[in-house]
């Protein structure tokens, strides 16, 4: 069937294949223009909603200065430097729209990297570094302090030594042991604190004892000092509480005493400990080092699902570019090798 219609195919002129080949394109691989235009449009507000102000120093005298390859270019008058809307974003240096606003897709979908470098047709290495330069974007946006009833409760996961994905994906054989993956026997705390207006901080708090120290160094200071804190017996948290002073309800989950007083308990920190090791399962064993990106990613995810699809995307991509964010590829680079060191 197909063959015939390519047979008459030949019979056009040079300029109608041209055609019918944009709109079988179109077709088959529909662009939203429209769409497209608009989130950068969106980008652009919210990342100048102060004015607009140079990237590079700050200075509000800058005037427009022609477009390259279809996009505006600036022209900062204090310190001669030129940008535009992408630059210092996780974006800047890339010449498709189409293909970061898919990957933001795949993000909030939770793809793995080489299903993602198969559907855009990046390189697994360029689908790596998106990811992490994204995650340390968004991360610069924190965590909001948490007030009222504040759940907090620790979970674990295996350390594991191994580079970035991308190496380990290359390297493992089957039948392969654990200690080849660089996975160790250490376990490493991820600390949960929740309140009850869904505000969430989920952060690695490190290998060995997990002591009052070490819970303060990781949500001590988001959690306001009007907060009442609802935790396990561990005495590490009674500490804690004592330390900030803070109102304290120990649940005692062993002798059953789940709920107290009909409020306190730590069910909804739990529950996001179980939907984050199910999250986790998709990208077999995190490298340590890069933990707390999935963290705040997950956290990310989990605060914005009862929004539709298209506005986590949207919300995810506008925060990625809204602070200007200078994480290159060599400084990811240079994280790994000073930490593997
Ligand atoms: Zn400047």
């Amino acid at each position: 069937m197909w063959l015939d219609i390519y047979e008459e195919f030949n019979e056009l002129s040079k300029e109608e294949q041209l055609a019918l080949f944009e709109a079988m394109k179109q077709d088959l691989y529909p662009v939203e223009p429209e769409k497209i235009t608009k989130l950068l449009n969106s980008i652009r507000e919210s990342r100048f909603s102060a004015g607009m102000a140079c990237v590079h120093c700050g200075s509000m005298s800058v005037k427009r200065n022609g477009k390259y390859r279809s996009r505006q270019r600036y022209l900062c008058k204090d310190c001669g430097k030129t940008f535009n809307d992408m630059t210092n974003t996780p974006f800047s240096g890339s010449r498709y729209p189409e293909k970061w606003v898919k990957y933001v897709e795949m993000m909030v979908e939770g793809y793995t990297l080489p299903k993602i470098a198969k559907r855009l047709k990046i390189h697994i290495s360029t689908a790596f570094y998106w990811r992490h330069k994204i995650l340390y974007a968004l991360e610069t946006h924190g965590f909001n302090l948490l007030t009222g009833i504040v759940e907090s409760d620790e979970t674990f996961f295996r350390e594991s030594m191994k580079g970035s994905e991308i190496a380990h994906r290359k390297a493992k054989k089957r039948g392969e042991k654990d200690e080849k993956r660089g996975i160790s026997n250490q376990k490493i705390a991820v600390v949960v604190a929740q309140d009850r207006n869904g505000n969430t901080i989920a952060r690695n708090a490190g290998t060995g004892r997990f002591k009052a120290e070490e819970t303060d160094a990781v949500i001590g200071g988001y959690i306001h000092p009007t907060a009442l804190l609802c935790t396990d017996t561990a005495t590490n948290y009674k500490k804690f509480a004592k330390m900030k002073k803070l109102q304290h309800e120990p649940v005692n989950e062993r002798q059953k005493q789940r709920v107290k007083k009909g409020i306190y308990h730590i069910q909804h920190v739990n529950n996001f400990h179980n939907r984050l090791k199910k999250w986790m399962e998709r990208f077999q064993g995190v490298a340590t080092k890069y933990l707390d990106n999935y963290l705040y990613w997950f956290r990310w995810l989990e605060i914005g699902k009862n929004l539709a699809f298209e506005k986590q995307v949207e919300q995810m991509l506008i925060s990625a570019c809204q602070k200007s964010n200078k994480t290159t590829v060599n400084m990811i680079r240079c994280a790994e090798a000073k930490k593997t060191a």
